[in-house]
């Protein structure tokens, strides 16, 4: 059995940019342009980056929820890209995610019990009973009140309907979820408590996550190791520790020096200057090293060349000519 649960491989989703009155292509806006990473069974893997650099679309690539991509992600040794609708529907229950909104994943219209009970009707074949007893158990392990199963959406705070989301992700026992922003629409005071109980099952049920997040601070909390993605590319992938005490990379420094967390400002070591100036549009990134023009200390050579993302430690990487002994000052 691999180490890893989950192996990316120049992985790219770009979608046709359309203008004008009859919608003619103009362009390919690059939202994901290649990357590569593996994430360990039991591991959480932290991706920071700011809005727009294609954290959620990487996300739903790997469920393959999302529009064509190239490259590879293979799911448990299992190339997802060679099985057929049938293949890839019996393997999903293994596969979820957690999305930001919670009261935009569930429908309205249906019980909170029901909702968390929908996954079963869709892929077990189980009397109702049963149903029943495990929707009870999931609220249990949700720490949900059982006595919540008959209100809707709208009857229950925002913590509570994220707490019913985790636990329709929990339904099928699945090995790894995608946990997109799960707290990010929440509460401060609310926040916490979701991220702990995401730890608490994790190790209850042995999960992998993938959790993407804005937030440094609580990536720092939660993350084994962490990916910085920069318009549609990683640019640094370390352990958590080895990144926050010392990032690698500019834009990784940058980002840690921007954070409103001065623990975060202290940690970014002799590279204190702030993120200054605007995402370029994926569809028009620069020539060269993609952050050239925003890095404080860009070269001559970041204009032309673009560094390869490259191991600069035993499981550091880094794409940056800084790392190069050939090119760096
Ligand atoms: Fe900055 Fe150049 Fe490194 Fe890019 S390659 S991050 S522009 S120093």
């Amino acid at each position: 059995m691999s180490e890893a649960l989950i192996e990316v491989r120049d992985l790219a989703v770009h979608y046709p940019l359309r203008a004008g009155l009859l919608r003619r292509r103009a362009g390919v806006v690059r939202a994901v342009d290649g990357i590569s990473f593996d994430i360990r069974r039991g591991e959480t893997l932290g991706v920071v980056g700011e809005t727009g650099c294609g954290k959620s679309t990487m996300g739903r690539a790997l469920l393959q929820l999302g529009p064509p991509s190239t490259g590879i992600v293979r799911f448990d040794g299992v190339d997802l890209a060679t099985l057929g609708a049938g293949e890839l529907r019996a393997l999903r229950p293994r596969m979820q995610m957690v999305f930001q909104d919670p009261l935009a994943s569930l429908n309205p219209r249906i019980t909170l019990g029901r909702a968390i009970a929908e996954p079963l009707a869709e892929h077990m074949d189980w009397p109702p009973e049963r149903q029943r007893d495990r929707v009870f158990e999931l609220m249990a392990a949700v720490r949900l009140d059982p006595g919540l199963a008959g209100r809707y959406p709208h009857e229950v705070s925002g913590g509570q309907r994220q707490r019913v989301a985790i636990a329709r992700a929990l339904a099928l026992e699945p090995d790894f979820i995608v946990c997109d922003e799960p707290v990010a629409a929440l509460d401060l005071s609310i926040q916490a408590q979701i991220v702990t109980l995401l730890e608490a099952l994790q190790e209850r049920f042995a999960l992998t996550y993938l959790f993407i997040s804005h937030d440094l601070g609580m990536v720092r909390h939660i993350a084994d190791r962490v990916a910085v993605m920069y318009l549609g590319r990683i640019v640094e992938l370390a352990a958590r520790d080895a990144l926050y005490a010392a990032p690698a990379h500019p834009y990784t420094a940058a980002l840690l020096a921007s954070a409103p967390d001065p623990a975060a400002w202290r940690a970014a070591g002799a590279l204190k200057a702030p993120l200054e100036g605007d995402l370029p549009s994926p569809a028009a990134p620069p020539p060269g090293c993609n952050f050239c023009t925003r890095c404080p200390r860009v070269m001559e050579i970041c204009h032309g060349t673009d560094p390869p993302l490259r191991e600069i430690a035993p499981g550091r990487f880094a794409a940056c000519h800084l790392h190069d002994p050939e090119v760096a000052p």
